[in-house]
């Protein structure tokens, strides 16, 4: 299996990185340190519900210069339900792909951050998700693991874009799984949605700010950044 833990210990380094899996026009004023909550690259989901800042993608936070973001991550990110599908016991790994395994590459990293912007050094990611059928391995831990933040607090997770499963007689828009755990601060629950995805504007639990917007690479890998912030226990 393949596994890809870039070490991201600088703004500089992760654009080293982005540059590395082929997405070239990204907004580097999205990547400072202690940027949004959700971080819009350059829009290139595209037809996302949330309306965008038509800027494209010059400035992650829209006001229209491209100096250094104010810190927002006083934002507490949102949670979502956990849904019938989490797993205890998932193998700590960055990658969630495997040989052969179907589906489009999808890269995401950010960091865990408390409300005042610091990083949170232990925080541990759980990541769980569908196929590119929809299915969950209930059986298994296909698609499932869990993984430590680094020394600045940052995470990447390498895995495919989930597929659409039937939630009673509607489709489930792509969305990925994550609980975010750290000794001092509140659990989170949540999930991690596409920006573009059809059934984003149908679905009962979704939520606007859990939208990533994200860039599509060279080989038309997906790439996106989201930062999560806990409250203080
Ligand atoms: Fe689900």
């Amino acid at each position: 299996m393949k596994r890809i833990r870039p070490v991201l210990t600088s703004s500089s380094s992760r654009r080293s990185f982005l540059r590395a899996v082929g997405v070239g026009s990204v907004s580097l004023a999205a990547l400072a340190s202690c940027g949004p909550t959700q971080t819009a690259l350059n829009g290139g989901g595209g037809g996302d519900e949330d309306g965008g800042d038509g800027d494209g993608g010059v400035d992650g936070d829209g006001d229209g210069d491209s100096g250094t973001l104010e810190p927002t991550c006083g934002e507490l990110t949102e949670p979502n339900i956990e849904g019938p599908f989490f797993s205890e016991g998932s193998p700590e790994r960055t990658s969630l792909r495997e040989e052969g395994m179907a589906g489009v590459l999808f890269v995401v990293e950010g960091r865990v951050r408390s409300t005042d912007c610091e990083p949170i050094l232990g925080a541990v990611l759980d990541f769980w998700q569908a196929d590119d059928g929809g299915a969950y391995d209930n059986a298994g831990f296909e698609l499932r693991g869990h993984q430590s933040v680094d020394g600045e607090g940052a995470y990447v997770l390498e895995t495919i874009v989930p597929g659409h499963y039937l939630n009673g007689a509607s489709y489930r828009p792509a969305h990925i799984h994550v609980t975010v755990k750290a000794p001092g601060f509140r659990s989170l629950t949540t999930q991690l949605y596409f920006a573009g995805d059809p059934y984003n504007g149908s679905d009962p639990f979704i939520r606007q700010s859990l939208i990533m917007d994200w860039v599509e690479g060279q080989t038309g890998e997906r790439e996106a950044t989201f930062d999560f912030v806990l409250a203080r226990a």
